[in-house]
């Protein structure tokens, strides 16, 4: 084999690296973690592996090599018991429809090597490590596809042997050092990019969306409202009496109500709707395509539901109520920041005319 081969061969290995990590960063970013993850990941696994064993490197006459091990090892890593099954059911079809004397011993190589990294992948943390000493035992494991010399005429089995299996172990383990090391590295990426995303929107008490998500998506809505004439509606809450909790029971125990408070307007509202913390104890929910009848039924439902909560501070049930303002856009503005002002204002009134009660804002 020429240098330049090699070369060529080098690239286009690359190239399959290239479009592993690139698909597999997008994949999580996408979908982050479940059923649907791993089949993606066994999707693109088993689609690479295909690649790369319909374009083998050829080290020396008779000795050919491809990812498939290299893959297939890793697959239960990051794809799980399902994607494992997926990439190796694709890879064994191709296999399967290339024919010839290796086939039944590349189906059996497919499936036994995927079975070693399974089984590894399910070891406890502390057996098999981490880091480089974890990916040097999954690359050793790659050395489990010999099996398809069983199914090799003795003769070219033992010519395979002798001339094949050091060079393409060594290939093999470097392969899964190198792929986990840039797979590991894109995790790690994505979770703190992901960690810094949630602590610039999240609030951290409540795990509610916090104001600046808000005044974003509100200016969307503002938008469609505006050029589409698609209504939102905008729900305002105040914990009625809240100094009271907190005078009584102690702060921390106020912060342990307003994150219960979240869970039941999170349980309450649709997936489209965007409840954030407003204020001190101040709720703010942005619902998309509503009118103001439909935001009048979700904010009574919010309202009786808080209402039915409770918390308990040791063996006292604590009941909280509060007061809700509504405001819809169109009638007579579309701008967000008026709408949020009238809800205010219904608020205020909701408060004047007694509490635990929800009012509508007055039509300009
Ligand atoms: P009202 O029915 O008029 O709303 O009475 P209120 O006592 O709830 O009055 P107000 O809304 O003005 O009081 C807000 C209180 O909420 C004051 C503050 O101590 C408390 N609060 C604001 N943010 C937090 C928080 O993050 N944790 C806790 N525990 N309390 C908070
Ligand atoms: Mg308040
Ligand atoms: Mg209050």
């Amino acid at each position: 084999m020429q240098i330049d081969t090699y070369v060529v061969s080098l690239i286009r290995v690359l190239g399959q690296v290239a479009i592993i990590v690139y698909a597999y960063s997008w994949v999580i970013r996408i979908v982050e973690r479940g059923a649907l993850k791993s089949v993606a990941v066994g999707l693109l696994f088993g689609l690479v592996g295909i690649l790369s064993m319909g374009d083998p490197i050829r080290w020396m006459p008779g000795v050919i090599q491809d990812g498939r091990s290299i893959l297939l090892v890793l697959t239960p890593v990051y794809g799980g018991f399902l994607g494992t099954v997926v990439a190796a059911a694709m890879m064994s079809l191709f296999r399967f429809m290339v024919g010839g004397m290796g086939a039944a011993g590349g189906i059996a190589g497919i499936v036994v090597v995927a079975f070693a990294g399974y089984v590894l992948s399910l070891l406890p943390r502390q057996w098999v490590g981490t880091g480089w000493r974890r990916s040097s035992l999954f690359g050793l494991a790659t050395c489990t596809s010999i099996i398809v010399l069983v199914f090799l005429p003795w003769v070219v089995a033992r010519e395979l042997f002798l001339t094949a299996t050091l060079p393409v172990t060594v290939v093999n383990i470097l392969g899964v050092l190198l792929l986990s090391d840039l797979l590991e590295r894109e995790q790690y990426r994505i979770g703190i990019q992901r960690a810094l995303e949630n602590e610039a929107s999240l609030d951290p008490l409540t795990k509610l969306p916090n104001r600046r998500v808000l005044q974003r998506e509100g200016d969307r809505c503002s938008k469609d409202a505006g050029a589409r004439r698609i209504p939102f509606s905008i729900i305002m809450l105040d914990i009625d009496h809240f100094k009271k909790i907190n005078d009584s029971y102690g702060h921390s125990f106020g912060d342990t109500v307003l994150a219960r408070l979240a869970d039941v307007i999170r349980q309450t509202v649709r997936k489209t709707d965007i409840a954030a913390r407003y204020g001190g104890e101040e709720i703010v929910v942005l619902l998309p395509n509503t009118d103001t009848r439909a935001a009048v039924v979700v904010a009574e439902k919010i309202r009786k539901d808080i209402e039915a909560a409770i918390v308990m501070f040791g063996q006292e049930t604590i009941r909280v109520t509060v007061s809700i303002g509504i405001a819809c856009s169109l009638e007579p503005t579309t701008d967000f920041k008026y709408v949020l002002e009238a809800a205010d204002k219904a608020l205020y009134r909701a408060k004047a005319g007694g509490r635990n009660r929800a009012e509508l804002a007055e039509a300009a």
